[in-house]
């Protein structure tokens, strides 16, 4: 039997702005958020939610809560593609009639999006490379469920590309794009100055909590870095995530988040002090909790984001002629301070 699944809400958060708070099909992340704002006649809706079977039907709830209708929707844009985000996009726009806005490198979603047996191909090949034994890998494509979901409803192109500096105009001002990159190669937040208020996406959340995108950039970790130094450099009050409730203090969420990749990387070092290992081997150094079939191919993504954020800094090597892939410390790299990446990396 399913668990019981929560139902989407409306709440105001200020005047002209509102909290969807809309249910995911995910364990241990239970629901994501669109926000409403007030623009003219009707909205500007940041983020969708994810598509699935009656997932309009929860936003419509959530919007019916603070006397909002689809048909209000003026703009959709998006805070990253991934499909918590932008999944219901094309069922929004088709609805409402208007625009989609979404920063251009979303290939890491829509090259998979319309292929799912592609995106599947893809998380057992970081399996692969991260050292995940051949048996471990079929039993985990056995116990899958026949019809793998996308949580998109139709792969869509943006109207326009929303890349830093442009603006969206809403009654509570106006909103500037900050490409923000690391956790999505297609993440923005916006910012609202003279309010300072941040829609911060997934890339600062109330709890800290962190994900890499790994594949489609040359170095997801060092993006991570330099994006919460952007948004470090606004002067945002109020926070408005992707998930959880809003929250103040937006600096120290992205201390937080900036302490818990610094710590994760100096862990990775630690256990690769003495003999080279694979991602599967240094992910215990990480996370407390165990690999599961469940959270393998996020832990592992993670783990190959800090490696590889090292190699591009010169802090480790992979001994690639070897499968499953190695990594070693280079000689003396341990005592350097880190440097910050070259912008020499390859791209993968
Ligand atoms: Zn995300
Ligand atoms: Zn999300």
């Amino acid at each position: 039997m399913s668990a019981r699944r929560e139902l989407g809400r409306g709440e105001r958060v200020l005047p002209g702005l509102w909290r969807l708070r809309l249910p995911l099909p995910w364990p241990g992340v239970p629901h994501g958020n669109a926000w409403a704002i007030a623009s003219g006649s009707g909205v500007v809706l940041i983020d969708t939610g994810y598509h699935e079977p009656g997932s309009l039907a929860q936003l419509e709830r959530a919007m019916d809560q603070v006397n909002l209708r689809l048909e209000h929707v003026r703009l959709v844009a998006c805070t990253h593609a991934h499909s918590d985000h932008w999944g219901q996009a094309a069922t929004i726009v088709d609805r409402a009639g208007c625009e989609f806005w979404m920063h251009p490198n979303h290939e890491h979603a829509t090259r998979t999006a319309g292929d799912p047996e592609a995106a599947l191909a893809r998380r057992l090949e970081v399996a692969r490379q991260s050292g995940v034994p051949r048996v471990a890998i079929e039993r985990h494509i056995e116990r899958l469920p026949r019809n793998l979901a996308s949580g998109i409803a139709r792969v869509i192109e943006p109207d326009r590309p929303l890349v830093s500096g442009v603006e969206i105009e809403t009654d509570l001002g106006t909103w500037t794009v900050c490409e923000t990159p690391g956790h999505a190669p297609s993440h923005v937040c916006l910012y609202q100055p003279e309010r300072r208020l941040l829609i911060s996406g997934d890339h600062v959340l109330g709890r800290t909590s962190l994900f890499y995108d790994f594949g489609w950039s040359p170095d997801p970790v060092g993006e991570f870095l330099s994006s919460l130094d952007v948004v470090d450099g606004l002067d945002a009050r109020l926070g408005l995530s992707g998930h959880g409730k809003p929250f103040v203090d937006v600096h120290g969420h992205i201390g937080s988040s900036r302490r818990l990749a610094r710590s994760r990387l100096d862990a990775v070092l630690a256990s690769l002090d003495g003999q080279p290992r694979t991602a599967l081997e240094i992910t215990p150094a990480i996370h407390e909790e165990p690999i599961t079939d469940r959270n393998a191919a996020w832990l592992l993504s993670e783990t190959l984001s800090y490696l590889r954020h090292l190699e591009c800094s010169g802090r480790v090597l992979a001994q690639k002629d070897g499968e499953p892939v190695k990594w070693e410390l280079v000689p003396g790299a341990s005592a350097r301070p880190p440097r910050p990446p070259t912008g020499a990396c390859p791209q993968p």
